[in-house]
């Protein structure tokens, strides 16, 4: 028999991404009093999109894995009281969700289209890669077991369940390697992982085939923008009774005797709390600690975390009788000749509120190095170098963009961002985009990390079970599953 820990009546939560609004929703809905704390001007952190000349430039939401009803994410929405409110479109009725194209000419294959469902899926690797018959039929084996485990909500509901507990952790890029594996097939398989920045050979199984999974079974576009998903989660929680406060950095934890009291803000006001969930890194936890407040071997293992790297994106206008809405995601792929990914580009054409304008938005990886001379200015105070930068970065991309899809007619450059600007939007270390980095050699590291050695204080957030927006909120009920003991909140939350 499991002791209960105390009911928590006032509950604090620093930061409103998705991590954070989530977490308060479950317990406002359950009746605690809510605050949640933001050091932006608007809620809802990587999940916000922004405006550039009447445009919504998407930040973290390009699209949602299943939403279909029963699975994962609807049940997660349905649950939180937003299922009627997000209005998304579901893709793949042209037969693609992602189209795959491999750029290099030592590449194994040229092109591969991700459909919708892991038996289609099993299909065209089949027909693309018919010497790797084995080892597709246990590699869709694996992805069609863990697609049971997602919606099945196996993580939440066994009595001690994490996501490193599950079968399936050794590297994927091994097993395949084992398997003989040809390189075209690597190449295919290695994207998913890509995309979540962990490299396939050192990515462990169940997270390779959890995030493959979660698009396989249903792929969604938002019908609205970013902020209007913040929003609706903001008045969700309004409606339950819990608030957010916005432009209210926090910078200390207050600690006595290993026991959380609250947080101070940088406006030096004091707000009290006998329990404060950290909806953001865990490094950026830790700074706001008190010394001592910890022991030392917390604080080495929380400031070794490898995290993931950073993102640049470019978002531009471009003519929509000349470039319509394109409804799969298209991404480019570098390879080397054995099949390993060594760089993506990601590209989306899509519809926007301007009436004869439509949104070009392309993502890769962040080249974080190329930045480090402007680390230690904010932005705005960065200078012309950077800028200049920043856009011919941009117009390299772009000229790619045009090698895909013609003359881009009409382009106008909207807005560019660096991990810098990821940095410092969301204080998220160095810039990474996904957090700490999931990998197999980060296995141990990274188990169980909204857990303190703080009474009181938990973590939540993309860090504390994985990235994305079903990893977030799936780590957000972990994170209450924690706070209320398993057996009481097998009661309490019937999803
Ligand atoms: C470029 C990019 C594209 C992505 N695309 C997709 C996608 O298509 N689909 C998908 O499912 N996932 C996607 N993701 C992942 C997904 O967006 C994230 O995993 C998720 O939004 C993280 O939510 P979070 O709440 O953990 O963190 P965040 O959204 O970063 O929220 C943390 C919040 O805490 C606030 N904060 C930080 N420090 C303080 C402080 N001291 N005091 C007060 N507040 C503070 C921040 O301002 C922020 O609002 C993408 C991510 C990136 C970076």
């Amino acid at each position: 028999m499991h002791s209960r820990p105390p009911f928590p009546e006032k509950v604090l939560i620093i930061g409103s991404g998705i991590g954070g609004l989530s977490t308060a929703v479950i317990l406002a809905g359950m009746g605690v009093e809510v605050t949640v704390v933001e050091k932006n001007a608007h809620p809802g952190g990587l999940m916000r999109s922004y405006r550039r000349q009447g445009m919504d430039c998407e930040v973290g939401v390009h699209y949602l894995g299943s939403l279909d009803p029963g699975q994962i994410l609807h049940r997660f929405f349905s649950y939180l009281g937003v299922a009627e409110d997000i209005r998304a479109r579901r893709m793949g009725a042209d037969g693609v969700i992602d189209r795959y194209l491999f750029a290099s000419l030592c590449s194994p294959i040229d092109s591969f289209d991700l459909p919708s469902g892991v038996s289609c899926f099993a299909e065209r690797l089949h027909a693309a890669f018919p010497q790797d018959h084995q080892t597709i039929a246990s590699i869709t084996a694996s992805i069609t077991r863990a697609a049971e485990q997602l919606h099945g909500l196996d993580l939440l509901y066994a009595d001690d369940a994490d996501f490193t507990l599950l079968d399936q952790a050794e590297p994927l890029g091994q097993t395949l390697a084992e398997m003989g594996c040809s390189p075209g097939l690597r190449s295919v398989l290695a994207i998913a992982a890509s995309w979540i920045g962990v490299p396939l050979d050192d990515c462990p199984a169940y997270y390779h085939n959890m995030a493959l999974a979660s698009y396989l079974s249903s792929s969604y576009r938002l019908e609205q923008s970013g902020a209007d998903m913040a929003d609706i989660f903001v008045r969700r929680l309004g409606e339950l009774g819990g608030r957010v406060f916005t432009d209210a950095e926090v910078t200390e934890l207050l600690v006595t005797s290993r026991q959380v009291q609250g947080v101070q803000l940088r406006s030096g006001e004091i707000l009290s709390a006998p329990c404060v969930i950290g909806a953001v890194h865990p490094q950026v936890v830790l700074q706001m600690l008190p010394r001592g407040a910890v022991k030392p071997s917390y604080v080495k293992r929380i400031t070794g975390l490898v995290n993931t790297h950073g993102i640049f994106a470019v978002h531009a206008a471009v003519d929509r009788s000349y470039h319509p809405e394109i409804h799969h995601n298209i991404f480019r792929i570098d390879t080397g000749p054995a099949g390993n990914v060594h760089d993506l580009r990601y590209f989306q054409i899509r519809n926007s509120r301007h009436p004869d304008k439509n949104i070009l938005s392309l993502l890769t990886s962040g080249q974080d190095e190329l930045w480090s001379t402007w680390q230690h200015t904010r932005t705005g105070r960065r200078g012309q170098e950077y800028i200049n930068t920043k856009e011919q970065r941009a117009a390299t991309l772009l000229v790619e963009a045009e090698q895909l899809f013609g003359t881009l007619h009409g382009l106008e450059l909207l807005d560019v961002s660096t991990p810098l600007t990821m940095r410092d939007w969301v204080n998220t270390p160095g810039g990474s985009a996904y957090g700490v980095l999931r990998s197999s050699s980060q296995v141990l590291g990274t188990a169980l990390l909204n857990r303190t050695a703080v009474q009181g204080l938990y973590l939540a957030g993309q860090n504390v079970m994985a990235p994305g927006i079903i990893g977030t909120i799936m780590g957000s009920f972990g994170t209450v599953k924690l706070l209320l003991g398993a057996e009481r909140f097998k009661e309490k939350v019937q999803l």
